[in-house]
């Protein structure tokens, strides 16, 4: 009698407890029942939630399990940002312990890669060996393409040089056709995916960060009359980036998107977008298609090479920038106007700058001549060196050393805008 009263009461107790944590977890369940889980280490390379994105505004709802244990559950919506000629960029949350923080995913050809803040520390998932965005896979291409005529292109490219009386440097030449662009540094583990915590790796790069620009930010910047940059999509900024430098850190180019959608809820528009692997196309296009073009060819090659693969060290970032412009000025006119362009390097210049740009120019409010220098350089000697340079090109200014935010003039350790001015103009720059 006993016995069975106090089985009774433990059975209603137990009862009890399910049907109260069922209520209170009712939610969490229904939500977590239709979501596949994944363990990180045991991500196939492409998984089914890092597919292309087929239509705008497309949903991914996926958890991925830590070492730990631990699991992060993902709700991204794919964004209009276009990222290297694709929509590659979706963002949302991660929901970790009852807590919920911003994560980004970004589409590689080869896989993908997440970005997120966890206890408001910045995490990545990234994956073992290198992604590629499509600019790896066409640069070496492209490359490759020219090595495999490499001792007719050295011969006809220094015959060239000499009728041009330019100094041909082999070694630059050489360094230029090195057909391994894709360094595929893999960590140890065999694992496809690899969760990594990138606030250790901030530190060591950012501390002596330094920056330039032509024209510094005011208020007054507000109120003019600025002649703004009009695309076919509003004033949606353009991107294109002539020059990457191999091995440059995918995470400095990412938090350009980052620190916009920071303050946009995030409806962002971006178009990122790279020249240099067409440009090298064209130019053996050219080649094959017209013997005659022999000179055409040796001066696209020689102003590609001369403007940016060589020591980058050797510069100032001043002369490095004014490269880039000429650049752009000779092949690519018909954008100026509607791009903001940028080169990045792996290393810093011979001045200590670490990233230059043309501060005002995109919407025109600076007074030099705006369309010669929407452009910008950057190295990825600090990971929030690009967000910065591209941030003063729409308009953004420095802000107090003692603010934790991307415009401070140097040792940035956020990608976050906190001042209330920058964020204004910025928006009104590019129509958001
Ligand atoms: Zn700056």
């Amino acid at each position: 009698m006993k016995k069975s009263k106090t089985l009774r009461l433990v059975v209603l107790s137990l009862l009890l407890v399910s049907i109260i944590s069922c209520s209170k977890e009712d939610d969490k369940i229904n939500v977590q029942q239709n979501v596949a889980s994944f363990s990180i280490s045991k991500l196939p390379e492409i998984p089914e939630f890092a597919r292309s994105i087929s239509v705008d505004g497309e949903e991914r709802k996926f958890i991925l399990l830590t070492e730990k244990d631990e699991e992060l559950l993902f709700n991204l919506s794919s964004k209009k940002a276009q990222y290297f000629g694709k929509k590659r960029v979706l963002y949302g949350t991660v929901t970790s312990g009852g807590i919920t923080e911003n994560a980004f995913m970004y589409l590689g050809e080869n896989g993908f890669y997440l970005s997120f803040t966890k206890d408001g520390k910045p995490y990545e998932i990234e994956k073992n060996g290198r992604l590629d965005f499509g600019y790896d896979y066409l640069m070496k291409s492209n490359i490759e393409r020219i090595s495999s005529k490499k001792s007719y292109i050295m011969k006809i490219l220094k015959d060239g040089y000499r009728s041009k009386k330019l100094v041909f440097d082999e070694n630059m030449i050489n360094k230029f056709l090195n057909p391994v662009f894709i360094n595929e540094t893999k960590n140890a583990s065999e694992a496809n995916y690899l969760l990594v915590d990138v606030g250790l790796q901030d530190h060591k790069s950012i501390d002596t960060y330094k920056c330039q620009t032509e024209l510094l930010n005011d208020q007054k910047s507000l109120s003019s009359e600025c002649d703004f940059f009009d695309t076919k999509e509003g004033r949606r900024p353009k991107l294109d980036f002539i020059y990457i430098e191999k091995n440059f850190k995918k995470k400095a180019i990412t938090n350009v998107i980052e620190s916009i959608a920071e303050f946009t809820d995030g409806e962002f528009f971006i178009d990122i977008t790279s020249s240099g692997p067409h440009f090298l196309e064209e130019s053996m296009d050219i080649l094959e298609n017209d013997p005659e073009a022999v000179d055409e060819f040796v001066e696209r090659i020689s102003d590609y090479t001369n403007a940016f693969a060589h020591d980058s060290a050797a510069d100032d970032s001043s002369d490095q920038k004014i490269k880039l412009n000429n650049f752009y000025k000779k092949y690519y006119s018909d954008r100026l106007g509607e791009y903001v362009f940028g080169a990045l390097f792996g290393k810093i210049w011979n001045d200590g700058i670490r990233g230059l740009a043309g501060g005002h120019s995109w919407s025109g409010c600076g007074g030099s001549p705006r369309y010669e220098s929407a452009s910008f350089v950057a190295s990825d000697a600090g990971l929030y060196t690009v967000a910065h340079e591209f941030a003063h090109v729409v308009g953004a200014g420095h802000t107090e050393r003692s603010l934790n935010d991307v415009m401070i003039p140097s040792r940035i350790k956020t990608r976050e805008h906190k001042n209330a001015i920058n964020i204004e103009i910025m928006k009104k720059r590019m129509d958001l």
